[in-house]
């Protein structure tokens, strides 16, 4: 009996990895197909000083939405991209929308977006990034790049490069998820982060976990002494901002700010701000 059943789930593995193949392989065709014809949208999700309540910027998520698919999350399609090469274009496609939108929100605002690792592993990415912002007049002054542990550990000599390129022409650099990848403190010495952004699973756990507190006490310690700014990361419920005010995170970014939305909704928001009513 335990033979049989064992055959059995061997059997069964190999169909779910079959069906997860063929899955993947069919949001690739759809996703190739999407980027061509410039289908991705970017979001975006505003950035705010935790005390004010001020936003300071907005950092741009893909969005893709496939006729027969439906929606697709990028935590799905972002790891596809990568692994079958459409990364590239489709960041570019992501990048020149995201820099058209933000030309129209007004100018102290800063676009925050994301880098794979498998991009920073390719040296061509950097003089992408230029040649778009060239082509669509936006200030590489207002541009910050987010970057992953991961993103800086693949290949260090490399992200280095292409890091040190970008921050010389002004693009402000952050890392994001700190906390959850393959941390090396040797790591943040040598890069030169202008920004950190604290994972949201420190923040979901602030309020009940002594450990979480103690983590982000010492990480808001860490970047006051290296001259980084830090966002937390997934801020749902006031009781978390406050106490992350409590410990001198200076920036906030989640669902009690507001959710990723488009670009149209974007400006919306913008004008609605009230009492922080921005010119535009
Ligand atoms: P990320 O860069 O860490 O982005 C933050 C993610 O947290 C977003 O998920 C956002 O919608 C979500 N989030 C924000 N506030 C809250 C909150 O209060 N609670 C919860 N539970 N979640 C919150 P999203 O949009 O699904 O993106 C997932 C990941 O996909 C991003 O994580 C980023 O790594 C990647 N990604 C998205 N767009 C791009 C892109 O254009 N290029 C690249 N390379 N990666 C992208
Ligand atoms: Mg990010
Ligand atoms: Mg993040
Ligand atoms: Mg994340």
């Amino acid at each position: 009996h335990a033979k049989r059943s064992g055959r059995g789930r061997v059997v069964v593995y190999t169909h779910q990895m079959e069906e997860a193949a063929k899955r993947v392989t069919r949001i690739e065709q759809a996703l190739r197909r999407a980027v061509a014809a410039g289908e991705v949208e970017p979001h975006f999700q505003p950035i705010v000083d935790l005390r004010t309540r001020d936003t300071i910027g907005f950092e741009a998520l893909a969005r893709w939405t496939d006729q027969d698919l439906g929606v697709v999350p990028p935590n799905v399609f972002i790891p596809i991209a990568e692994e079958r090469g459409i990364i590239g274009a489709l960041s570019q496609l992501a990048l020149r929308k995201a820099t058209l939108a933000a030309r129209d929100w007004p100018e102290h605002l800063f676009l925050s977006f994301n880098l794979s690792p498998s991009q920073l592993v390719d040296q061509n990415t950097g003089l992408h990034i230029q040649s778009i912002l060239a082509e669509t007049g936006f200030d590489p002054h207002r541009l910050e790049i987010e970057i992953t542990e991961t993103g800086m550990m693949t290949d260090p000599i490399s992200a280095e490069k292409i890091v040190d390129d970008l921050r010389a022409v002004g693009i402000r650099i952050s890392l994001d998820d700190f906390g959850t990848g393959q941390s090396s403190l040797g790591r943040l010495r040598d890069f030169h982060f202008d920004k950190l952004k604290i994972d949201r699973a420190f923040v979901a756990s602030i309020l009940e976990d002594r450990p979480s507190q103690h983590i982000i006490r010492a990480i808001l310690a860490m970047c006051d002494g290296l001259g980084m700014e830090v966002v937390a990361e997934g801020i749902e419920e006031e009781a978390q901002a406050s106490r992350l005010i409590q410990f001198g995170c200076g920036g906030g970014q989640g669902y009690l700010f507001g959710r990723p939305v488009d670009a149209a909704a974007t400006l919306e928001y913008l004008r609605n701000a009230g009492p922080r009513a921005l010119a535009i």
